[in-house]
């Protein structure tokens, strides 16, 4: 299974296909229902970072087609009046999708907020009823990350039934979903964390590695095993190096030690990140669908 040069994983690439199959399969849901899919996304405050990323979300709502509604609230809100616009999204019919920008400031109650999405139009697969359906292997709306990690595995090695998985790092956004979406492709799943005892010894084992952590390389090439497939998902800013105007992006994988020992990896950046707006318009697409007891549309 090792091959002499290890692929690189574009998820640019990958992100870009996967938009033009939902491109191209909302005129048919169009065509059924009349509408085009619709997603709202509600941001409170100013952080700069959620800014570009709701205006980027913004854009590929747009291009694909899909309606997109955009709630900016000043930073001073209050718990009801947030609630009080969830409540009103979960009764918008041209809403099919629902994603609060997170983290909330901080006089927020988080959790709150994210019990009060309609679980159907939780396209960030966030609320515990959408967890609990993953759990238990019924139909849900998944988390954009780990479901883009699992897209591209599947594109990578088609099946991937009775291969070893280890995750490292067990978040609810990241690493518990995609233990379970692992589980559900029959593979023998080992989830690693903070306390596992033998990380190296686990991954020498693993025919896939899912890195969900947040620590720059700390999976060294050498814990590898021949002809791994390695999806980094994390997103590390190394500090400034002289002559560098900001620090450098890195994941939790030493990219270059890896290459000689694994068959596929993603790059950071340009891999893993890449992917999560797409995955979003696609779980918009499904969730309008199942709203509209429409079959989920194909090859998504
Ligand atoms: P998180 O909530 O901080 O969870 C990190 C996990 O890593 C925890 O389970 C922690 O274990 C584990 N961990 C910490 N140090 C470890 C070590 N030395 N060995 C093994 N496990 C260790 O982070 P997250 O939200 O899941 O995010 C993880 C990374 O993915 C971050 O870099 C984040 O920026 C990135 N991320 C990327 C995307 C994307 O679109 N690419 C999306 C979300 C997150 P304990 O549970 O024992 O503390």
């Amino acid at each position: 299974m090792t091959k002499d040069v290890a692929a690189i994983i574009d998820g640019k690439a990958f992100a870009a296909g996967l938009r033009e199959r939902i491109k191209a399969e909302v005129p048919k849901f169009q065509e059924q229902t009349g509408r085009a899919p619709g997603l709202a996304v509600v941001l409170v405050g100013d952080d700069p970072a959620s800014q570009v990323y709701v205006a980027s979300k913004h854009k590929a709502t747009m291009a694909a087609g899909m309606k997109s509604f955009e709630h900016r609230l000043p930073a001073d809100t209050k718990q009801e009046d947030l609630i009080a616009l969830v409540e009103k999204l979960n009764a918008d019919e041209a809403v099919d999708g629902i994603l609060v920008q997170l983290p909330l400031p901080p006089h927020f109650d988080e959790k709150a907020v994210i019990e009060a999405i309609d679980p159907d139009k939780d396209v960030d697969g966030i609320t515990p009823v959408n967890a609990g359906r993953l759990a238990l292997g019924t139909e849900a709306l998944v988390s954009c990350t780990p479901l883009g990690c699992l897209l591209m595995l599947r594109d990578e090695l088609g099946d991937l039934t009775g291969l070893d998985a280890v995750v490292v790092g067990r978040s609810i956004l990241f690493g518990k979903p995609m233990a379970q979406l692992l589980l559900q492709e029959n593979c023998t799943v080992t989830m690693a964390h903070s306390r596992t005892r033998d990380l190296p010894g686990l991954l020498r084992r693993a025919d896939i590695v899912i890195a969900a952590v947040g620590v720059p390389m700390l999976i060294k090439g050498d814990w590898l095993k021949p002809g791994a497939v390695v999806l980094d998902g994390g997103i590390n800013r190394l500090d400034i190096e002289p002559g560098e105007a900001k620090g450098r992006l890195v994941g939790d994988v030493a990219f270059e030690e890896a290459l000689p020992h694994v068959r596929a990896i993603t790059p950071v950046p340009g891999g893993v990140g890449a992917t999560t707006i797409a995955v979003l318009l696609r779980n918009t697409l499904v969730a309008a669908s199942m709203r509209a007891g429409l079959a989920k549309p194909e090859g998504l």
